[in-house]
């Protein structure tokens, strides 16, 4: 069920547990998240506890996405072999059976530096979505730590960005944040919210408009949706509307990693309807994007 339009008094509330969004004239619908992560990689929640969470938020389609990547750089992650994560999707079904809810099988992953997938068939196959994310730059330039405005390092970023954009996957993962600035720290590291301030400049020094209208050719080149990254309030609303109006569809994520975040995608409905953006409606119209 694409979409479940009601008429209601109450408007959406930007914190869990409220489900419904208000829009212009009362139209209300229920909310997707399409990016959940779980135990299985680098999240707080069981699969038990996510499905529970979704049900009480009312989210009408879940996906959980956890890592899988062979070569990302947290040992943790690279280690989930392909066994574990296809008994992991096992797992779900299971759960989703017991707690009757929907829930897609999907996983985030850096794909190589051409934009391909770095696992076999099969686990393509059996993943969706599948999320493309830029944890890390494949064959990264030399960094120095404390600076973060590298224009070499970003040049790469941005090159990388654009090839995921072209390359294989359903989904774009938060495209404006979360980006690979690991190798540029210095010294003990920084807390969350400060990384998010370095990610925001990184992005408004060189995330410039001729980039952002190569991303919109790529995505509808290889027909994958950007995803809006409710956890970061990313994209930028000007690259939001700028893809939108260029056709680029949307997939709404939370990201979440904790119980407070599950189904916090209010964000995302909140920018598509100020921007014309289409979201992604469910498994069908995502499956039917292979
Ligand atoms: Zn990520
Ligand atoms: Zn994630």
């Amino acid at each position: 069920m694409p979409y479940r339009r009601q008429w209601r008094a109450q408007c959406w509330s930007h914190y869990a547990g409220t489900s419904w969004l208000c829009l212009a004239g009362g139209r209300e619908m229920i909310r997707s998240d399409f990016h959940v992560h779980t135990v299985f990689s680098d999240g707080r929640n069981t699969i038990s506890d996510v499905l529970r969470l979704a049900a009480q938020r009312n989210i009408g389609t879940l996906a959980i996405t956890d890592h899988f990547d062979p070569r990302d750089w947290r040992p943790a992650i690279a280690s989930i072999s392909e066994l574990a994560l296809l008994r992991h999707f096992q797992e779900i079904r299971e759960e989703s059976t017991r707690q009757k809810i929907d829930v897609l099988c999907g996983l985030e992953t850096t794909p190589d530096s051409d934009g391909r997938l770095t696992f076999s068939t099969l686990v393509r196959q059996a993943s969706l979505p599948i999320i493309t994310s830029c944890h890390y730059i494949p064959d990264a330039p030399a960094a120095i730590p404390g600076e973060y405005f590298n224009d070499h390092y970003w040049k790469t970023c941005k090159e990388f960005m654009l090839q995921m954009a072209l390359g294989e996957g359903d989904i774009l993962g938060h495209c404006e944040d979360y980006l690979p600035i690991e190798p540029l720290i210095e010294g003990m590291g920084t807390t969350y919210e400060i990384r998010r301030r370095i990610c925001a400049e990184i992005v408004d020094r060189y995330f410039d408009r001729p980039y952002v209208e190569k991303l919109a050719d790529n995505l509808l080149s290889s027909g994958k949706c950007c995803e809006l990254h409710s956890a970061t309030r990313t994209p930028r609303e000007w690259v939001v509307r700028l893809l939108a109006q260029r056709g680029v569809p949307f997939t709404p994520g939370s990201d979440a990693h904790g119980e407070a975040l599950v189904g916090n995608t209010g964000w995302a409905y909140e920018i598509a309807e100020r921007t014309g953006a289409h979201l992604i409606s469910g498994r069908k119209e995502l499956y039917e994007r292979r």
